[in-house]
């Protein structure tokens, strides 16, 4: 099976390609030509496997040209008891009679980049090594916090790569900016930016395109590519959560095999809700995703209304992987729902580049509305929902798991919908400790990050994840910033070259 690119359907390419070059020549994003069903006889099976087995059933319908040892090798690698502290990979909690969370958080960096981040390395080197002839791969990052963290713990060290991160140097939290700083390894650069998370990666989108650093990196036997969401080996290792939490609830006799379920997803980029509608086009019984947005609910609007408009105040909340104006991974969606139309798809981006919004038709919003529900709310909301969740469940969430709580339960008390439902939880509650203490405990007095997740441990009863606690003794390695239109040079003088 073969990968289109959204502005041109007739690019067809292997998944090797496609994963190993990121992005489509021409701007467009990689999609398969046919997404692979899964039957309910099948979903059934896999309920009775393990989260390492589910993976290599769905890797390999989507990656077709890798072999059987290929997928086992890189499956096997990425989702160790080693590398994840739960051997289920990504447990389900349940809240209550209809919700249960799927915590994604307990990988090397605490949040839910590390489910495609761990793996993606391996996908991409053995990719590069059948479509590549032995060039260097060179990744680039724009992050609000979480993925570079993610992406650095991924390839760090990997033979044959080089990964530079850029993060807005007021936008993420002081932890995630720790946890960067202090990153090891001997291929890993990391470099704040002057400006907020569109800035890094609209300046990260422009040097992957820009002919003149493509030449420069050919003639070092170099070559770019991209670790963010946009890249479909990202993508594809997101699609299997949702399968294998559809199969636990099946396990734990939640429901049965063929009953609807939804999902409610804290959503920036669109990449992992958009694996939640592969899952559903691939044969999951999905009756609603939820879309949850904080303030920045450019979404929330788009999905109500068809216009996406980025034109409008930037937030800085305390939910910041979420502080995002341009979802990249809407474009694929928008392709699959106007019947791969390149043309359209193409119109609209460039309608975003020059106007900032984007207007689809009646029948796109009629079928987006088929599968999605928009909602968002305020950082107070945030904090109130948090404080509420653990009086009221004695569970401690996270500021981007608390609003996709918020956002379900208004969905709940407007719609009434009893179908069971998935909160997808993206981060562990210590990796915001500071925002997740004041609103379990406004009265706390703590003077950093680190007696900050003391007190929750106690408050909580639970244990901090021990590569958080340890960062106080490690070492800053980078502290670099540079002006957004720098860039450019600073990953020439990074590389060398
Ligand atoms: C990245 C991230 C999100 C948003 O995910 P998208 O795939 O960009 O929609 C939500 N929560 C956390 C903690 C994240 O790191």
């Amino acid at each position: 099976m073969n990968y289109n690119s959204t502005r041109n359907s007739s690019v067809e390419k292997t998944s090797k390609h496609a994963i190993a070059n990121g992005i489509s020549k021409e701007g467009g994003l990689f999609v398969p030509c046919e997404v692979p069903k899964l039957t309910l006889k099948q979903i059934e099976d896999m309920s009775k496997q393990n989260y390492r087995t589910i993976a290599k059933t769905v890797l390999s319908k989507f990656l077709t040209d890798f072999t059987a040892d290929e997928i086992e090798a890189c499956v096997n690698s990425a989702y160790t008891s080693k590398k994840f502290e739960s051997d289920d990979i990504a447990p389900l909690h349940r809240l209550n009679g209809t919700a249960s969370v799927l915590e994604l958080w307990h990988g090397p960096t605490c949040a839910f980049k590390d489910m495609a981040l761990q793996i993606l390395p391996h996908l991409m080197m053995t990719s590069a090594k059948s479509v590549l002839d032995n060039k260097k791969i060179v990744i680039l990052v724009a992050t609000s916090g979480d993925t570079g963290k993610a992406a650095l713990e991924g390839f760090r060290d990997v033979e044959g790569t080089s990964i530079m991160v850029f993060y807005p140097e007021d936008g993420v939290s002081k932890v995630q900016k720790l946890q960067m700083n202090t990153q090891e390894g001997e291929n890993v650069s990391v470099c704040g930016i002057n400006g907020n998370f569109d800035h890094a990666q609209s300046g990260v989108k422009a040097i992957f395109t820009d002919p003149a650093m493509i030449e420069k990196l050919a003639e070092n036997n170099m070559i770019f590519s991209s670790a963010n969401s946009i890249n479909w080996g990202r993508l594809v290792p997101q699609v299997v959560y949702y399968v294998a939490s559809y199969c636990r609830l099946i396990k734990n006799g939640e429901i049965k095999a063929g009953d609807k379920v939804n999902f409610v997803v804290p959503t920036g980029n669109f990449g992992n809700i958009l694996a939640g509608y592969y899952a559903k086009m691939m044969g999951i019984p999905v009756n609603k995703l939820i879309c949850a947005s904080n303030s920045n609910n450019v979404l929330t609007d788009f999905i109500n209304n068809g216009t996406y408009d980025k034109n409008r105040k930037f937030f800085t909340t305390i939910s910041p992987s979420m502080d995002i104006l341009i979802s990249s991974n809407l474009e694929r969606l928008i392709y699959e729902l106007c019947g791969k139309d390149d043309k359209t798809v193409s119109d609209l981006m460039q309608k975003l580049a020059a106007d900032g919004k984007y207007t689809v038709s009646d029948d796109v919003l009629s079928k987006i509305k088929e599968s999605f529900v928009g909602g968002c709310c305020t950082d107070e909301q945030t904090l109130i929902t948090i404080k509420e969740t653990f009086e009221k469940y004695n569970y401690l969430c996270d500021t981007h798991t608390a609003v996709a709580v918020k956002v379900y339960s208004d969905y709940y008390n407007t719609t009434g919908d009893t179908t069971k439902t998935v909160i997808v939880s993206t981060a562990s509650p210590y990796k915001f400790a500071g925002d997740v203490l004041s609103a379990v405990k406004s009265d706390a007095d703590a003077n950093d990050e680190f007696e900050v997740i003391d007190i929750l441990e106690k408050i909580s009863g639970t244990c901090a994840p021990k590569q958080l606690k340890s960062l106080k003794e490690k070492e800053v390695r980078f502290a670099k910033t540079c002006e957004k239109e720098d860039m450019k040079k600073v990953v020439l003088e990074g590389l060398n070259i």
